[in-house]
C-alpha cells in the first residue's frame, strides 16, 4: 500500500530513469511529490462553444474527435498531429508538433477537451498546441486552473500533474500539526485540504485560501523557532561589556577615515548589546565595502579591554589573512595579541607557532583576538574566556560548524554575523526572526561610483579592447560566467571555454587566471593570491570569487550571462570592483535577447543600492532565488510572498501569542514538524 513514505518508485510509470531525473527537483518520496507546490496556474476553466471562438482568447472547449492523423511537413523535418474537434456548435482544428503519440492518446471518437489559446484570425482559427484530455471527472491537464511546475529535463508539466493526481487522495494522511485553536483564531484552512487544492483548486477564490495557509505555515515556523530561541537566550548568561568611551573615541580618531552615520549607529547598537547580560545575537548586514569590519572590530576592542577574547571567523583562508592585517593596522590592538589561525599558518603577533603550541598558547590567553578560518574549528582548538564571536559571511558555514565554535566557547557569548547580502527588511522578519539587524546602508563618500553598462554583443570587441588599455595602464579584471558544464545545452558560457578564448585568442600575451568550484579550495586560494599579488592580469572565476576579497587593484567586472543572476548577487560582483581611487567599470553581457530580462538588467545600470535591487529580484523572483538564502540556512520558502507584510507580522503575533498561552509540549504534531523544518540556530 503507498503511503507518504513510498518512494516515487512505486508510482505506477516512474521507472528508474524518471525517479533519478525527478530526485533532481528534491523528489524522492510521495510526500515530496504532495508538497511540490505549482508556480502558477494556466487559467483554462472557462468553457466555450467552438462556434464563438476568438483569436487570441484562452478557452477551454469540450468536443468528440472526428479525425486524427500524423503527417509530415513538406519539407519533412516535422512531423505534424492534425485534428478536427466538434461540439454541437461547430468544429475546429488543432495541430500539434513532433508529438506523434498524441495519435495513439486520442483517437477518432473519443470525448476530449481541449484548453489553451486560440490562434489564427478573424476568417480562420484553430488550436496550436493545445493541452488536451480525455473527458473525465477529474481534469488535470484542461478545462481547469491548471497547475505549472517548475521543470527539469526529461521531466513535463503532464507529467508531473499525472503523477500527482494519482496520489492527491493520499493528502488526507497528512498530519494537521497547526493546533486548532490557532488554526480558527487565524481562521487557517486544514493542511489537507490546503495541499490537495493547491494542485488542483476548484476555483480562485479556494486557490487562495490555500495559498495563505500555506504561506502562514512556512511564515510561521520561523517565527515560531525565532520566539523559542529569544526566549532561551534570555535565560543564558553573557560577559558584560562596559563600554570604555575615551579609548574607543580615541581608536576612531586615529582612523585614516571618518565613520559613517551608519557605522556609528550599527556598532552604537551593537555596544549597547554587549553590554547586556544576556548573549547578543545580531546579524551586521551592510553591502559590500560599506565597512562593517570595522564596526566589528569595535565591538572587539571594547570585548578586549573588558579582558575577554575574541572569535572571528572567515570564510576563505584569503580573507581571514586579510582580516588578520587590517586588524594590526588599527592602532587600537596590541599587534602581538592578535593570532591568525588558518591551514598553513599559527601566528600570535609576528611568531609562527607549531599548532601545538599554538593553541596552548591561546588557551593561556596569550592571544586576544584570534582571527581564523575553519581551522578555528578543529579538535585542537580550545579558548580561554570568549566574549564574543564575530562570523564573516556567515552563510558560507554550516550549521554544524557554527555549533562547534560556540561549544569551544565558554557559556553564551555574544554572538556577531557579518553578511553582505542585502536582505529586505520583510525577508529579514520572516527568516531571521532570531536575530537583531543593524544596516548599514551608505557607502563612505568618497567611494566612486562603478560605471555600469549592458554590452550589446556587436560591441564586445569594443569591451575586450577597453580592457586590454585597463591592463596596459596596470589595472586587473574580474570575468564571471554562470556554469563550468561544457556541454550547456542553453548555450551558457562555461568558465572553461571562456577561459580558453580569452587566455587562447583574446589575451594570448597576458597571464590569466582560472577558479571554479569543482577546484581544491588550496588551488582557488592559491589563483586568489596570484590575483591579489597581481602576478594574474585577469581572472575568469565562477560566482565563488563573490564572497569579500579586497583588490583594490580590479578596475573592471565582466559578466558573462548576466540573465542567469539575480540583481542582487549581480550587484555583489560588482562590488569587487571601485574599491580604489581608480574609476571603475561593470560589463554586463547577456545571452539573452528577452525584453523581459534586458529590462531587469537594465535597473543595475541606475540602481547602486543593494537593498532596492533585493527588494526588486524579491518581487521579480521569489524568496528562493535570491542568493545566500539557501545556503543561509533556510530555503523553507516555496510560497509566501514576501510584498506583503500583513501575513508575516501575523504570523509572527501568532507564534508569540501561542508560545505565551500553551506549552509547546503539549502539541507533540507541532514539536515534531517544528524540529523537522530544517532551521539553523543562528547562535550556534
Ligand atoms: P565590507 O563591509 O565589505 O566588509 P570592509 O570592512 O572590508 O567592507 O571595508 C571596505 C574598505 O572601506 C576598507 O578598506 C575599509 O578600511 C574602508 N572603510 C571602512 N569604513 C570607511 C569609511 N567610513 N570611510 C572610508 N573608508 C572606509
Ligand atoms: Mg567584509
Amino acid at each position: 500500500m503507498l503511503t507518504l513514505n513510498s518512494p516515487v518508485s512505486e508510482l505506477e510509470r516512474v521507472g528508474r530513469v524518471l525517479s533519478g531525473k525527478l530526485k533532481k527537483i528534491g523528489i524522492e518520496t510521495i510526500e515530496d511529490l504532495i508538497f511540490y507546490y505549482p508556480f502558477r496556474y494556466e487559467d483554462y476553466s472557462r468553457l466555450g462553444l467552438i462556434a464563438e471562438l476568438r483569436a487570441g482568447e484562452v478557452v477551454t472547449i469540450r468536443g468528440r474527435v472526428n479525425l486524427i492523423k500524423n503527417s509530415r511537413s513538406p519539407r519533412k523535418r516535422k512531423n505534424i498531429t492534425e485534428a478536427i474537434v466538434e461540439d454541437d456548435s461547430g468544429q475546429i482544428k488543432a495541430v500539434w508538433f513532433n508529438q506523434p503519440w498524441i495519435a495513439r492518446n486520442i483517437r477518432a471518437g473519443d470525448e476530449i477537451y481541449l484548453s489553451g489559446k486560440v490562434a489564427g484570425d478573424l476568417f480562420n482559427i484553430y488550436f496550436n498546441s493545445p493541452n488536451y484530455e480525455r473527458v473525465s471527472t477529474f481534469a488535470a491537464n484542461t478545462a481547469r486552473l491548471v497547475p505549472v511546475y517548475s521543470l527539469t529535463e526529461g521531466v513535463t508539466n503532464k507529467q508531473l500533474r499525472f503523477l500527482i493526481k494519482a496520489v492527491i487522495n493520499l493528502t488526507d494522511q497528512i498530519v494537521d500539526y497547526l493546533p486548532e485553536p490557532l488554526k480558527s483564531a487565524e481562521k487557517l484552512a486544514d493542511l489537507n485540504w490546503a495541499v490537495k487544492t493547491i494542485h488542483f483548486p476548484a476555483d480562485k477564490d479556494s486557490l487562495s485560501k490555500a495559498k495563505r495557509r500555506l504561506s502562514f505555515d512556512e511564515l510561521f515556523f520561523p517565527q515560531l523557532w525565532a520566539q523559542l530561541i529569544r526566549r532561551k537566550l534570555k535565560n543564558k548568561q553573557a560577559p558584560i561589556i562596559r563600554f570604555q568611551q575615551k579609548k574607543t573615541q580615541q581608536f576612531i580618531a586615529n582612523l585614516s577615515f571618518t565613520l559613517t552615520e551608519d557605522q556609528k549607529k550599527a556598532a552604537w547598537q551593537i555596544i549597547t548589546d554587549i553590554g547586556k547580560p544576556e548573549p547578543m545575537n545580531r546579524l551586521l548586514n551592510g553591502d559590500v565595502g560599506s565597512g562593517k569590519t570595522v564596526v566589528a572590530a569595535l565591538a572587539a576592542f571594547n570585548v578586549v579591554l573588558n579582558g575577554y577574547q575574541v572569535v572571528f571567523m572567515a570564510p576563505t583562508e584569503i580573507l581571514a589573512r586579510q582580516h588578520f592585517l587590517t586588524l594590526r593596522r588599527w592602532s587600537g590592538f596590541n599587534k602581538s595579541k592578535l593570532a591568525l589561525i588558518t591551514r598553513s599558518q599559527h601566528l600570535i603577533g609576528d611568531n609562527n607557532l607549531t599548532k601545538k603550541n599554538f593553541w596552548s598558547e591561546i588557551k593561556n590567553g596569550r592571544a586576544e583576538i584570534i582571527i581564523g578560518t575553519h581551522a578555528l574549528i578543529q579538535p585542537e582548538a580550545d579558548f580561554s574566556r570568549v566574549g564574543l564571536v564575530v562570523v564573516d559571511e556567515q552563510h558560507r558555514f554550516g550549521v554544524q560548524q557554527r555549533q562547534v565554535l560556540k561549544e569551544k566557547s565558554t557559556s553564551g557569548p555574544h554572538f556577531l554575523s557579518l553578511s553582505a547580502t542585502p536582505i529586505p527588511r520583510t525577508l529579514a522578519l520572516a527568516a531571521y526572526g532570531d536575530l537583531d539587524i543593524s544596516v548599514i546602508r551608505q557607502l563612505p563618500k568618497e567611494r566612486k561610483k562603478v560605471i555600469t553598462k549592458i554590452v550589446p554583443p556587436d560591441k564586445r570587441q569594443l569591451a575586450y579592447e577597453f580592457i586590454r588599455k585597463q591592463i596596459d595602464g596596470g589595472r586587473q579584471v574580474f570575468v564571471v560566467c554562470p556554469l563550468i558544464d561544457l556541454s550547456d545545452r542553453l548555450g551558457v558560457r562555461s568558465v572553461n571555454s571562456e577561459f580558453e578564448k580569452l587566455d587562447k585568442e583574446i589575451f594570448p600575451d597576458l597571464s590569466i587566471g582560472l577558479i571554479h568550484g569543482r577546484l581544491k579550495s588550496s588551488e582557488k586560494d592559491r589563483a586568489m593570491a596570484d590575483f591579489s599579488a597581481g602576478r594574474i592580469k585577469l581572472l575568469v572565476s565562477t560566482a565563488v570569487v563573490e564572497v569579500g576579497v579586497d583588490v583594490p587593484n580590479a578596475s573592471v567586472m565582466m559578466i558573462e550571462g548576466a540573465e542567469r543572476f539575480g540583481l542582487a548577487q549581480l550587484h555583489q560582483f560588482r562590488g569587487r570592483v571601485g574599491r580604489s581611487q581608480y574609476q571603475s567599470y561593470c560589463f554586463i553581457f547577456s545571452d539573452s535577447a528577452s525584453q523581459e530580462s534586458l529590462a531587469r538588467l537594465n535597473m543595475l545600470t541606475n540602481c547602486y543600492d543593494g537593498f532596492s535591487l533585493a527588494q526588486k529580484d524579491l518581487a521579480l523572483r521569489g524568496a528562493g532565488k535570491i542568493y545566500g538564502l539557501e545556503q543561509s540556512g533556510f530555503s523553507g520558502f516555496k510560497i509566501a510572498d514576501f510584498s506583503d507584510p500583513v501575513l508575516i507580522s501575523q504570523a509572527r503575533s501568532a507564534a508569540q501569542k501561542f508560545l505565551n498561552d500553551y506549552k509547546l509540549k503539549d502539541f507533540p504534531a507541532l514539536n515534531w514538524r517544528l524540529a523537522n523544518y530544517g532551521f539553523v540556530d543562528h547562535l550556534e
